[in-house]
């Protein structure tokens, strides 16, 4: 349960004194954490409502700053100003409704005079916020209309004792219809209730560091007072970024010790269905593909849980690396199950696991939420009655109450597409809590990132590809020239190339990536005929399967898709990948489309059609796509040229979204979180004793419970 102390800023905005139905909305709008997506470790459902902590984590992005007081004659055009002003006049507007002139008051000081402006007017609020012949402060941006200095709607009148008129005013992210004062003022009402926090820092680094409480930190971020403060170096934001990464070095260590605390068994085998599967090969396995393996090995073989990441490129050959991990786990005794993210990709690691695993006599099932019924039955009765070797699936396999036999390997494929902690989570707790745990994952992570999103787990890297690959070449086209792919497509197409074609992603709606797909596809079909495809998300499975059937068996010639194809796809006579609206995609994800071709003997390439112009990074992002196919230089520059928040499309990536911790401007806070982390659990497993408890408040405050509830179970 969330520590007592911290009830206060769970509560719903609407709890706030002037937050009403209409700013609930908008502010629910704008905040509530979005239930869509791989989210982070274990942030809460709150069923779209924005919570008083969700306010305290918007922080603002600028200022205003009301500290300049000039005289009016002084006073910049054009820019927010301060005065002392005796107001001289009201000239209320004349006409009729409709057409009716603003109103308008009068007010000078010693050098100048101008007016205040007011296109709806409560005359008599007026009369009382601004009585003829008193003096105010008034505070707003200064413009010349025909002529005359005016000011139209100042932000702020205030009596010239009492100070209503702030020096320095945070601007915050808004959205449509909602005021930067609204939002302000909920912001303020939240920050009265942020309790005063014990210390979960170490004494002696928050010394070195100099570090206000966490508090005054969140006030102090809520009240910046130069452009300085909103700099990822300033210390106010260093302290907020260590707490937010050392919730999360936990979440992840606990997540850890859970499994490694599981006794594992030792795994070995003679290598016999290994040695089999091999012979039988059309390759040689390359030098990394021989090295993971081997690391595989030595994990399964000692008696701790393996917890192994496999790390590599698209099309670097990762399957054959988890079949014959698997085929170990076999051979000892004990079934393996894979799971992939995609209904298709199940089916093509079930072609090709079953090809390659059929000369060792291993008994491949595979199960999806497609199979039902009886066949279902049969596959959950011999899964536990031991007659299947090694069961392939989507997240159906860990998801329903399905029994194995005896579970020794879980190999988990794309794992980005999941979730990262959600899915070791699950592991931990669900099916397979005895198995060894084999994650692997396409989308090369920059080492910095790899540690917020996986902790310490073990890393193998697949680097190097197997032989026979042909570059792709690659090129940016602006959309303008699309007449001249399509011409040039159709040529290649005369002489048997196969060519995908990946649809923009329009936006956060699937229905709108449709509608573009299906343009395309009808523009397309105008010129191939029935050689066009067309597959999508909300095409059935079946459907897909069929479309995607005629694609590999060459009966289309242009597959034009959304991004379904993204992972995993293996058609290697399709040479030509054209990418629309490259601009819109993230580098990581048009490494992944790219790589779909350059697989056969064929020599590829990859048209990505921009919307011109281009902005600089933009620019820059599609150079590294045509200058590199290597997947970790991608990831690395995609790192340096977005830096923090986005970085590889964080949504995409499944990788933790953080609220204030930028990577790489806090990587030596990483560092020093990591290793306070281990620290921290080697010296109180459950977190005992006071510390253990403000750790606890900790992971509540940045909402990773999902971690302490797992050190509870474990
Ligand atoms: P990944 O899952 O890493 O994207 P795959 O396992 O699908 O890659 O492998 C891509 C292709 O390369 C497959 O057709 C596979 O059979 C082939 N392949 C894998 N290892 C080798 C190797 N050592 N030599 C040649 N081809 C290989
Ligand atoms: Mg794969």
């Amino acid at each position: 349960m969330r520590p007592a102390r911290l009830n206060p800023l769970f509560i719903p905005v609407r709890t706030l004194k002037g937050v009403g139905p209409r700013i609930e909305g908008l502010l629910n709008k704008l905040l509530a954490p979005k239930g869509l997506g791989p989210k982070g470790a274990g942030s809460a459902d709150t069923g779209g409502h924005a919570r008083l902590i969700d306010l305290l984590w918007h922080f603002p992005v600028g200022l205003i700053d009301r500290a300049h007081t000039p005289s009016i004659a002084e006073s910049p055009l054009g820019q927010i100003v301060t005065l002392t002003v005796r107001v001289a006049e009201h000239r209320p507007g004349g006409g009729r409704k409709g057409r009716r002139s603003p109103y308008r008051i009068l007010v000078e000081d010693e050098s100048s005079a101008l007016d205040l402006v007011y296109f709806k007017a409560d005359q008599r609020y007026l009369e009382r916020l601004l009585p003829v012949g008193e003096t105010r402060i008034i505070s707003g941006r200064l413009e010349s209309y025909d002529g005359r200095l005016q000011m139209p709607h100042p932000d702020h009148v205030a009596p010239v004792e009492g100070g209503g008129v702030p020096e320095f005013e945070p601007v915050y992210p808004l959205t449509a219809g909602l005021s930067n004062t609204s939002l302000r003022k909920a912001i303020h009402g939240a920050l009265q209730a942020l309790p005063d926090l014990p210390e979960w820092i170490d004494e002696a680094y928050l010394k070195k560091n100099d570090w206000l409480s966490f508090a005054e930190s969140i006030r102090s971020l809520h009240a910046p007072k130069t452009e300085h403060d909103f700099l990822p170096a300033n210390p106010v934001r260093e302290r907020l970024a260590y707490d937010e990464l050392l919730a999360n070095q936990l979440a992840l260590a606990i997540l850890r010790q859970s499994m490694k605390r599981r006794a594992g068994r030792p795994i070995t085998a003679r290598g016999q269905i290994r040695k089999t599967i091999l012979e039988a090969l059309p390759f040689a396995l390359t030098g990394a593909q021989t090295r993971a393996l081997a690391e595989i090995d030595a994990d399964m073989a000692d008696p701790l849980h393996m917890l192994r990441l496999l790390q590599g490129d698209v099309g670097s050959g990762k399957t054959i690396v988890a079949l014959l991990a698997m085929a170990t786990a076999v051979e000892a005794g004990h079934q393996a199950a894979l799971m992939a993210p995609t209904e298709l990709l199940a089916r093509q690691h079930f072609d090709t696991i079953s090809r390659f695993a059929a000369p060792a006599g291993l008994r491949v099932r595979l199960l999806t939420g497609r199979e039902r019924g009886k066949e279902r039955l049969a596959i959950l009765d011999a899964l536990k009655a031991g007659e299947i070797d090694i069961l392939l699936g989507t997240h159906a396999l860990f998801q329903e109450a399905i029994a194995f036999k005896d579970l020794g390997l879980a190999v988990i494929d794309e794992q980005h597409r999941f979730g990262v902690h959600q899915r070791l989570a699950l592991q931990a707790k669900g099916v397979g809590a005895g198995a060894e745990l084999l994650v692997m994952t396409a989308t090369p992570i920059p080492r910095t990132l790899l540690l917020t999103s996986y902790g310490d787990l073990d890393v193998s890297r697949l680097d190097e590809k197997p032989p026979g690959r042909k570059p792709v070449l690659t090129r940016t086209v602006p959309l303008e020239r699309l007449d001249e792919v399509v011409d040039g497509i159709e040529r290649a197409v005369d002489t048997g190339a196969q060519v995908y074609w990946v649809c923009p992603l329009v936006g956060e709606s699937e229905t709108l990536d449709l509608a573009a797909a299906e343009q395309r596809f009808a523009h397309l079909r105008k010129r191939f005929g029935d050689k066009v495809g067309l597959v999508h998300g909300k095409l059935k499975g079946k459907e897909k399967d069929a479309v995607m059937a005629r694609f590999a068996a060459g009966e289309l010639s242009v597959l034009v898709s959304t991004t379904v194809i993204e992972v995993g796809v293996d058609v290697p006579n399709a040479s030509i990948m054209i990418i629309e609206h490259a601009e819109r995609f993230g580098l990581a994800q048009l490494h992944q489309l790219r790589g779909r071709v350059g697989r056969g003997a064929a020599q590829s390439s990859c048209v990505l059609l921009y919307k011109a112009p281009l902005g600089e990074i933009a620019r820059e992002r599609l150079n590294v796509m045509r200058d590199t196919e290597d997947g970790f230089v991608i990831a690395e520059e995609d790192l340096r040229l977005r830096g923090g928040g986005e970085v590889l499309g964080t949504r995409q990536s499944g990788l933790p979204a953080f609220r204030i911790a930028q990577l790489p401007e806090h990587q030596h806070l990483l560092a020093a979180a990591r290793d306070e982390a281990r620290l921290c659990l080697t010296r109180m497993p459950r977190f005992e004793g006071e510390r253990g408890e403000r750790l606890r408040l900790l992971l509540y405050l940045f909402e990773r419970d999902d971690a302490v509830k797992l050190m509870r179970a474990g």
